[in-house]
């Protein structure tokens, strides 16, 4: 039995945060505002999961209101999610996701980004794809104050 998820995520560019995609830190002048890590790859890529088990959304599981989980590392947020996918009976068949951004230009990172992508999520790199678009300087994607990503992923039962 196979499952299929989406996820999609947008966060706004500031001054004086680290840009990190993917669990990935990029070097670029701004970076992802967020109570968490701002990983806008990693939350539509959890959503993703969540919805492909029908469990809801991240935004339930880690509420922003919540100060406890203030500068959480996104990565910690994506865990949870694989845990309760495993205890669904699922396992992930492959992962493919877009980062829509006019800066940086993330090809050179993109191999990076899929390695240490699919090491997070416990699959071969071949399982993972990332796909870097720009917005065609269209809205605030394209002004260059946002970063918006998403995420498919399948799932397919444990035997
Ligand atoms: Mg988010």
């Amino acid at each position: 039995m196979m499952r299929v998820g989406f996820g999609e995520d947008i966060h706004l560019l500031v001054e004086g945060r680290p840009l990190i995609l993917g669990g990935v830190k990029l070097p670029y002048e701004k970076g992802l505002l967020g109570h968490s890590d701002g990983d806008a790859l990693l939350h539509a890529i959890s959503d993703a999961l969540l919805g492909a088990i029908g469990a809801g959304d991240i935004g339930r599981l880690f509420p922003p209101s919540d100060p406890t989980i203030k500068g959480i590392d996104s990565a910690l947020i994506l865990r949870k999610c694989l845990g309760l996918v495993a205890k669904e009976g699922y396992h992930i068949v492959n992962v493919d996701a877009n980062v829509v951004t006019e800066e940086p230009r993330l090809r050179p990172h993109i191999d990076g980004m899929v390695a240490h992508l699919a090491s997070l999520l416990g699959v071969n790199s071949g399982q993972v794809s990332i796909k870097a678009k720009t917005n065609e300087g269209c809205d605030a994607v394209g002004e260059k104050k946002a970063i918006r990503c998403n995420a498919v992923v399948l799932l397919e039962k444990d035997v």
